[in-house]
């Protein structure tokens, strides 16, 4: 497959996987890079000396292209960025923040770099501040979200029709049919997480991608909006925070109840109750644990078979 995206990356499938803390270390982007696809290290959960030893393992592991996903609103932004231009990381995939603030300097020491987005406005300030391609992500996504809940179905063509850098498809995207949707809508590629969380390279704990594969329509919802807003599995802590809501708590007050390190807890330890267990809605499709080449190969080859299938009568009118 060649298009604007396996150009600007160098890489044979157009297929991203997300970056996404807890989740997404050395292993799950190496494997998926080795696959074809663009593997991203999500540093936002890495203290700036293991985000140094992650990026020095993942280049061992593979020779393809890779990644480094960069929460602007990470505490050492100052050391990571360092991290990244001393090991010489060709693609950055910044998020939660201003596209102005870092494009320009990653851009002088030739870094590839694409921002995260969740509406048309952002999308084309990120164009404005010079990225090289933007993903569009819906609401559908888990984890970190817009407040506008866009769907991903209504932002990839308005995206398309106003920006002209190349667009990644993200949110509710864990198949070759949904790959193929998305870039009929106007996307050049997908960037898909939480197919990805249910792999054998995740560092998800066992306990969260179980949950994840026995995850049905309906489990996930976005919680405190007027904080970060999150998609969330609607666990013990989800529904404390909504009875929270309901009695009428302040910021304050959820913020307290939220604490330090829930995502952590969830997501890496484990704790099913307690922790914040971020992922998407296409979380009630992903019925089984594989190795991120399988996962790879078997969206590539839906998608070839998707569209094949649009020749047959259904389509013919
Ligand atoms: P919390 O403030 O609840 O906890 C901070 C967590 O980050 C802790 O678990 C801590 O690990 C870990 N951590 C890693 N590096 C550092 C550091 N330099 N200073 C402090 N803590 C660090 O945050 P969350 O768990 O909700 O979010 C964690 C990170 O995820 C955020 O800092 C941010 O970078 C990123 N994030 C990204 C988003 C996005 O891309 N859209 C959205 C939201 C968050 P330990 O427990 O071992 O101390």
């Amino acid at each position: 497959m060649k298009n604007r995206i396996t150009s600007l990356f160098n890489i044979e499938f157009p297929i991203i996987q997300a970056g996404m803390i807890w989740c997404s270390g050395w292993e799950l982007a190496s494997a998926v890079s080795n696959a074809g696809g663009l593997g991203i290290i999500g540093s936002g959960s890495m203290y700036p000396e293991i985000l140094d030893d992650q990026i020095a393992k993942c280049k061992l592991a593979t020779t393809k292209p890779f990644a480094v996903n960069l929460p602007m609103l990470y505490p050492d932004i100052d050391k990571h960025i360092a991290t990244i231009i001393k090991h010489k990381v060709p693609i950055v995939f910044t998020s939660a923040g201003n596209p102005k603030t870092w494009t320009k300097h990653l851009k002088e020491h030739g870094i590839i770099v694409v921002h995260v987005v969740s509406s048309l406005k952002f999308a084309k300030k990120s164009e404005e501040a010079g990225v090289d391609a933007v993903v569009a992500e819906g609401f559908e996504a888990g984890g970190h979200n817009g407040r506008d809940e866009t769907t991903t179905l209504c932002l990839i063509p308005m995206v398309a029709e106003e920006v002209n850098i190349p667009i990644i498809a993200a949110g509710g995207i864990g198949t070759g049919e949904a790959m193929l949707a998305a870039m009929n809508l106007g996307a050049d590629a997908v960037q898909i997480g939480s197919r990805f969380v249910a792999s054998i390279e995740s560092s998800a704990h066992q306990n969260f991608k179980n949950v994840v594969v026995s995850s049905k329509e309906g489990d996930t919802q976005l919680a405190m909006k007027n904080i970060t807003p999150v998609r969330l599995v609607k666990n013990e802590f989800y529904l404390r925070v909504e009875q929270a809501y309901q009695e009428g708590a302040s910021v304050e007050e959820i913020k307290e109840l939220l604490g330090r390190g829930r995502a952590k807890k969830g997501m890496f330890e484990g704790d099913l109750l307690e922790g914040e267990l971020e992922i998407g809605q296409v979380s009630g499709l992903i019925h089984e644990i594989k190795p991120a080449s399988e996962i790879i190969d078997e969206i590539v080859k839906d998608f070839r078979m998707a569209i094949e299938a649009q020749k047959s009568e259904k389509f013919q009118f």
